[in-house]
């Protein structure tokens, strides 16, 4: 039995984090920290009582066999600070963080083993995989990546899609400086070595992303689509029960799914 605690635990992922273990065998939300407190977590995700309250205290997440953060980019670099503390292999989901916070959690996977991932869809860590594949196989092509959201999503472009943009970049040998966001305006033609990306928001879409890959006459398009937020849920506790028998490092899906 993997016992997990959760942060970010009244937001959105993490309920669903709390439905999706309520429905695993194997797995046990043993604490939870939010920004407000709750006296039972599982009430409020709507699967019943589970004992477990809500608190505002990182304490409660010491004794846990890994904690699974969904939660803000600005109070991340807080828990990964504790967790390297109280020495608690982490999963965490949380996208939008600065420097200091991926700083932090990099000194966090030195001590512990760690699996930080934008999107713990497993189609979209296929994604991923094919998009480095095509886009390495295709080197005279246009790539241009797409993302849709709801529209309270914070950050933008989507982790997801920064990370496209990473793999597809690093498959075509592209420079860091390659990415052209929502051309606005006389830009002039398309350059070579570009890597453009454009985000839209709206009502309740969960997440929508599509790599183009455009040559002389024909395109390719490779495109996730997520309908139910429970497929990260699904996939952050796969990787809590995977991440504890890890040694110390930073790992992605693609590790958990073996991917490599
Ligand atoms: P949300 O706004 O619904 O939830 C954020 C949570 O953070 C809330 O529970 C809030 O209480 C908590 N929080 C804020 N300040 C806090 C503090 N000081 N101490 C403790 N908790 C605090 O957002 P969400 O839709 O659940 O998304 C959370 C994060 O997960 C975002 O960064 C989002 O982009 C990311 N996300 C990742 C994946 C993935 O698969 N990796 C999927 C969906 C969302």
């Amino acid at each position: 039995m993997s016992r997990i605690g959760i942060f970010g635990a009244t937001g959105r992922m993490g309920l669903s984090v709390v439905r999706a273990a309520a429905e695993l065998d194997g797995v046990e939300v043993a604490a939870a920290v939010g920004r407000r407190e709750v006296p039972d977590v599982g009430v409020l995700a709507g699967v019943g009582a589970n004992g477990v309250s809500v608190g505002t205290e990182l304490s409660a997440l010491a004794e846990v066999d890994a904690i699974v953060d969904f939660s803000l980019a600005t109070v991340s670099e807080r828990l990964f600070e504790f967790a390297r503390e109280a020495k608690r292999p982490l999963v965490t989901g949380t996208t939008g963080m600065d420097e200091a916070a991926e700083a932090s959690l990099r000194r966090l996977s030195e001590v512990v083993p760690v699996v930080a991932a934008p999107n713990f869809s497993q189609g979209v860590t296929l994604l991923f995989h094919l998009a480095g594949i095509a886009a390495s196989r295709l080197p005279g092509f246009d790539a241009e990546i797409f993302e849709l959201h709801h529209r309270r999503k914070v950050d933008s472009p989507s982790g997801t899609a920064v990370r496209l943009g990473e793999v597809v970049r690093e498959a075509k040998e592209l420079a860091p400086d390659a990415y052209r966001h929502g051309r606005e305006g006389a830009v002039g033609p398309r350059q070579d070595g570009e890597l453009g990306m454009l985000a839209l928001r709206g009502g309740d879409i969960v997440g929508e992303h599509t790599l183009f890959l455009c040559g002389e006459g024909e395109r390719m398009e490779i495109t996730h689509r997520a309908g139910d937020r429970g497929i990260f849920a699904q996939g952050a506790l796969r990787a809590a029960g995977w991440v504890s028998d890890q040694g110390p490092g930073l790992y992605g899906m693609a590790d958990v799914m073996g991917l490599g």
